[in-house]
């Protein structure tokens, strides 16, 4: 059985954009991103800090814009118009979950597709399903990544994906797909879903719901994609896959933590720099 750890795919790409930002630098062009963080939410509060402090290992600009708890959604829509404009800013995040009464939908309409570092503007869902992806969601992409840095083989091999979220269990089924696996998408209303993830060759699973997935439910052999991010009852980080239980009968497995999230912000990076470098070099 394989962990599939991310440390050297994160070292790995962490060292060639450390110098693609260089050169970037050196061509004139400053890299800047700006997350918008509105309200008092400690953890997305936490998250902003953290990719942060990756943008600066990285060379890159990254500030927070932060706005009142009770900023209106008009107040969240002039930020992100101005940034929008702003010719030094090349990348916009918008830290989710936002205040209730913030019209989301709203929000992530008005981002400006060029500058959504997270693709969570409808158009790159769409572009990537008609085969000219534009952006794709950091978090599918993270696990796509693992996948094909443990040499998996996807032709004609059956893919559960059990989460159907715009931002991960749709694209990531898309991208199974286009890798050319037969995919099944699961959600809450999905009949005998033990019968579904049994019969996985290739198991993701992102539904926010603490080591729910047991060893009883994976194949022999299978391999297995941890996105889920949970805190357990002893508040120990945990992700939606039973580790003790499935480990042992998986080929290979992602470990939370350790796994998809620290490739999740390595793609939003990588992302970001890569369109840079294209609208530089051509
Ligand atoms: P959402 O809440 O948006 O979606 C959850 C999905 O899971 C829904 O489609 C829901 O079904 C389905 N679901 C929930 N419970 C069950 C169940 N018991 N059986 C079958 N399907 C179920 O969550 P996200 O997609 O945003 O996130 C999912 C998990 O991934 C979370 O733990 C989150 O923290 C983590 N995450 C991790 C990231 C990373 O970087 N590693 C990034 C983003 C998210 P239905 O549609 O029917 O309600």
């Amino acid at each position: 059985m394989t962990i599939i750890n991310s440390k050297s795919l994160v070292e790995r790409e962490v060292s060639l954009m450390q110098k693609q930002v260089a050169q970037l630098r050196t061509a004139g062009i400053v890299p800047k991103i700006i997350t918008v963080y509105v309200g008092s939410d400690p953890a997305s509060y936490t998250y902003s800090r953290q990719k942060q402090k990756f943008a600066s290992k990285l060379g890159i600009d990254y500030g927070i814009k932060e706005l009142a708890d009770d900023a209106s959604t008009e107040e969240v829509l002039a930020v992100i118009e101005q940034l929008n404009n702003d010719e030094s800013v090349q990348g916009i995040m918008v830290e989710m979950p936002l205040p209730d009464h913030i019209d989301r939908k709203r929000v992530v309409l008005s981002i400006s597709p060029n500058k959504d570092c997270d693709a969570i503007h409808p158009a790159h869902l769409g572009n990537l399903l008609t085969y000219s992806p534009t952006r794709i969601p950091n978090t599918p992409l993270a696990a796509i990544s693992l996948l094909e840095e443990i040499g998996t083989d996807f032709k004609g091999k059956h893919a559960v994906m059990v989460g159907r979220s715009a931002i991960v269990g749709k694209p990531l089924a898309e991208l199974l797909l286009q890798k050319e696996c037969t995919v099944t998408l699961c959600h809450r209303q999905s009949q005998n879903l033990k019968a579904m993830t049994q019969a996985a060759d290739i198991l993701c699973v992102a539904i926010g719901s603490p080591e729910f997935i047991t060893g009883d439910m994976v194949k022999e052999g299978a391999i297995v994609i941890d996105i889920g991010i949970n805190f357990n009852d002893q508040g120990k980080l945990v992700g939606d896959v039973d580790f003790a239980s499935v480990a042992p009968k998986a080929k290979a497995i992602s470990p939370v933590p350790g796994g998809v999230g620290p490739v999740t912000n390595v793609m939003l990076f990588k992302q970001f720099v890569d369109k840079l470098r294209a609208e530089c070099y051509g």
